[in-house]
């Protein structure tokens, strides 16, 4: 398709406002060196553009997207209504407190709330997402440690089934990463955590159910592991979806969290965004924790920083008109509904690896919490079509793939989480479909690598386009 400068032509602007009618004024001092680049189209134009480029993207109003771990669930439209009243638009976050207590009330319940979900003593929404939720997260890990004059912790453990953002976030910390390789059934390998924590053991990282999948039924020993040894325990909650309103991550025995809201809470996610990653904790790292805090006194409310805060993370409250869909969604579920809502996905994603399992075996062959990992690899070897070949087989069926080739630890990996928000007849349809690839892919591997054919571009220099991407439009 053409690029926006490409359409429309000079003089061609969209004449819908009124001439000016004022004494136009020329500023001499900041004035430029070059004219602005802008688009001249007209405002038909302009709608056109973006609605073809609506088109040439898969959305979950287009159609199914199981994308494991990132929990691309239906973001109900009364959350929208909820963020566009005027009363959490027309504000400004330097506003005197007296003049903006519903919003502060907002921040304040949507604090209390995800506080009980989780089991944690405090929270603070100023995260923009889940990997800005772990470094805001290590921080308060750090500074507790500092704070007690235990400057010799310098290592954070992750498991090898980890997100790379874990030791990415940690790395940014200035912490070290000991990595641990998960055990056969791809939970911690307990022996393994013993022998890696120590006096330099600053924490653990782990996502629990983690990225296979599976809840850890050993979480309770792990957590106590590290905590023997003087370590604190951080939770990854980009997998909560499984288990909120269930289990939660507090009584575990975690002493730090993040969330994700658009993942697990329902709020726009994947280009569309702005995410929000509140980090929750227990009560005695509620004193470093960024941004300010609503308080209530006399029937007011105000903000106030934690004592020992680690400053800001981000500006003002982080995405705030994020955490009011948010905090709709909770409310909307209410604390029946958070529940039904995980069981749900945990049935789903159940249903369908089922349903699935006789053609493609799966990494482990046991019950799954919110997505399954299926291990592509005697297909890979026996026909030479691999998980990358389904995956782009599936978008011709119009259907967005599962991640592919995550977590590291399973080989062709197709990590599909269905969620909630899916009817049996979409997961029925998705399962004809993923059936029907196999039995292509059976009868005619080579044309398999030639998929997809009916997409608006078909297979791209991924290399390329990681490491050289073209980001700017280069104006002759
Ligand atoms: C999505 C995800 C993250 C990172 O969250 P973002 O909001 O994308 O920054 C971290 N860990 C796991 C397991 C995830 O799935």
């Amino acid at each position: 398709m053409k690029l926006i400068f490409e359409r429309g032509k000079e003089g061609q602007a969209c004449t819908l406002m009124p001439a000016c009618d004022v004494p136009q004024v020329t500023l001499a001092a900041p004035k430029r060196e070059k004219k602005l680049h802008l688009p001249h189209v007209s405002e038909n134009e302009l709608s056109r553009h973006y609605t073809e480029l609506g088109k040439q993207v898969h959305g979950v109003n287009d159609g199914f997207y199981p994308l494991g771990s990132c929990t691309m669930k239906y973001n109900p439209k009364v959350n929208e209504k909820a963020a566009a009243l005027p009363g959490f638009t027309n504000v400004h976050p330097l506003q005197p407190a007296h003049t903006v207590q519903g919003c502060i009330e907002v921040l304040k319940q949507t604090q209390e709330m995800l506080c009980e979900i989780t089991g944690m003593d405090a929270m603070t929404l100023q995260p923009a997402a889940g990997a800005h939720g772990e470094f805001t997260g290590l921080l308060l890990i750090k500074s507790y440690h500092e704070s007690r004059g235990d400057v010799k912790r310098t290592k954070i453990i992750v498991p090898d089934s980890a997100h790379g953002t874990n030791p990415a976030s940690a790395t940014m910390v200035g912490y070290d990463i000991v990595n641990i390789p998960s055990a056969a059934d791809g939970c911690v390998d307990i022996e393994k955590l013993r022998e890696a924590v120590g006096e330099d053991t600053a924490g653990l990282m782990l996502t629990n159910p983690n990225t296979v999948g599976i809840f850890d039924k050993n979480i309770l020993e792990i957590t106590s592991i590290v905590h023997e040894a003087g370590g604190l325990v951080y939770y990854d909650g980009a997998n909560l979806n499984a288990v909120m309103g269930v289990v939660r991550p507090g009584d575990m025995g975690f002493d730090v969290i993040h969330l994700n809201l658009h993942k697990t809470f329902s709020t726009p996610h994947g280009g569309g965004g702005p995410g929000s990653g509140p980090v929750g904790c227990k009560s005695f790292l509620a004193q470093f924790l960024p941004g300010l805090q609503p308080v209530e006194k006399d029937g007011a409310l105000s903000l106030v920083a934690p004592e020992n805060s680690v400053g800001s993370v981000k500006a003002f409250h982080g995405n705030f008109l994020v955490v009011v869909k948010a905090m709709t969604y909770i409310l909307m579920l209410g604390k029946e509904g958070i529940p039904a809502a995980a069981k749900n996905a945990v049935l789903n994603a159940n249903y369908m690896m089922n349903k699935l399992k006789d053609i493609y075996p799966m990494a482990y062959d046991t019950v799954c919490m919110h997505e399954f990992v299926m291990c592509l690899e005697k297909m890979k070897h026996d026909i030479d079509v691999s998980a990358m070949d389904v995956a782009k087989a599936l978008l011709d069926y119009g259907i967005h793939p599962p991640t592919m080739y995550f977590p590291l630890i399973v080989h062709e990996a197709l990590m599909v989480e269905p969620t909630e928000t899916e009817s049996k007849e979409t997961l029925d349809e998705a399962i004809a479909v993923f059936r029907k690839i196999y039995e292509d892919a059976q009868a005619n591997p080579a044309a398999m690598h030639e998929c997809p054919v009916h997409t608006p571009v078909r297979r791209l220099d991924e290399v390329r386009a990681a490491r050289k991407p073209v980001l700017r439009y280069t104006f002759e």
